[in-house]
């Protein structure tokens, strides 16, 4: 089908609901990394999908959270920008499970403090996610009911973003929001972030599945070489992970570094996948203590907030691959 509509579409919500997870599957493809620690997600991640006569930018955006660290705040801004630049929001939350399923469903008090922050103009649609964990879906309508006092929607769609059910749903709604226009991506396009950029996430998502607590927050990757043959051949990609202390670097490390190679392995057949061709990746480890609180540790390592790009930058790639 022709494209006859573009729309700017933020998805927001708390840490941990799904955001990332229901860009994937609007997508069919698992471009942004999903774990279950929160702030997982630390860049706007643009996901560009087509439905109908729409083209669809999904920026998928770091949870809103009351942030501790210099890095923190920069994620929060992150998100806040990708609001304002939106034509539509897409609202994520999840249902109450554990014992806040037992009293009566009631709005997250974080979810009606967000939502106070989008501004009236902007079209919202609510997606609950997570559907799959009540038995009981009678639960899930007070809860529709409770924030929707917190203010009007668009639409309110009942989702499991991991069982990709209802995602249709939540792209259909956004199609009928999205304003006439012309398409701003070509059309097999899935993303305007570099290979060399979701190598690196996708080095910082092994280091989530293999460490717990403190390891993934303290730790973050910078891509030292990345080197793409014209004819065939491995790609080849020097990475460094940084993390804040000489304790956190020997639990990444492992005994006979064989978390580190484990690390290394799972994350080089991720990136082997997206780039459909084979890669050779080394990994180092270094110390750079408090980096998430140092501004110029921060922009070094691409965490400047300004990379939020809802509009397309015309000078990108600055041909330092
Ligand atoms: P984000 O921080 O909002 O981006 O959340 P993620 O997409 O990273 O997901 C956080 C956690 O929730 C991960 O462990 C996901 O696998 C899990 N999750 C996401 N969607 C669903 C869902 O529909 N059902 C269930 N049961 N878990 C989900
Ligand atoms: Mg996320």
């Amino acid at each position: 089908m022709a494209i006859h509509r573009a729309g700017r579409v933020a998805i927001l919500g708390r840490p941990n609901v799904g955001k990332s997870t229901l860009l994937n599957a609007a997508l069919e493809h698992p471009l942004a990394i999903v774990s279950p620690t929160p702030q997982t997600t630390r860049d706007a991640i643009l996901g560009i999908v087509r439905h109908g006569d729409a083209e669809i930018a999904l920026l998928d955006t770091p949870g809103l959270h009351r942030p501790r660290t210099e890095l923190g705040r920069v994620m929060n801004r992150t998100a806040r920008e990708a609001a304002r630049g939106a034509d539509v929001i897409v609202f994520v939350t999840d249902v109450p499970t554990g014992r806040a399923a037992g009293s009566a469903p009631r709005a997250h008090p974080g979810d009606v403090a967000l939502l106070s922050d989008v501004g009236p103009d902007t079209p919202v649609v609510l997606v609950v996610n997570k559907v799959d964990l009540v038995k009981d879906k009678g639960l899930v309508l007070p809860l529709l009911d409770a924030l929707s006092k917190a203010r009007g929607f668009a639409a309110i769609v009942p989702i499991s973003a991991r069982k990709a059910s209802g995602v249709t749903r939540v792209l259909d709604e956004i199609a009928k929001l999205c304003p006439e226009g012309e398409p701003r991506y070509g059309a097999d396009e899935l993303t305007d972030r570099p290979v060399r950029f979701f190598a690196a996430e996708y080095v910082r998502e092994q280091i989530l599945r293999a460490t717990k607590e403190e390891v993934p927050h303290a730790a973050a990757v910078e891509i030292e070489r990345f080197a793409e043959p014209d004819g065939p051949g491995a790609v080849h990609i020097d990475a460094t992970i940084h993390v804040e202390r000489a304790g956190q670097k020997k639990i990444l490390i492992g005994a006979g570094a064989e978390k580190l190679k484990r690390i290394g392995t799972h994350a080089r057949l991720r990136i082997e996948e997206l780039m459909g061709r084979k890669v050779n990746l080394k990994l180092f480890v270094r110390v750079t203590p408090a980096w998430r609180d140092s501004n110029r540790q921060l922009a070094e390592l691409g965490y400047s907030g300004g990379s939020t790009r809802p509009e397309r930058d015309e000078d990108e790639e600055p041909g330092d691959e």
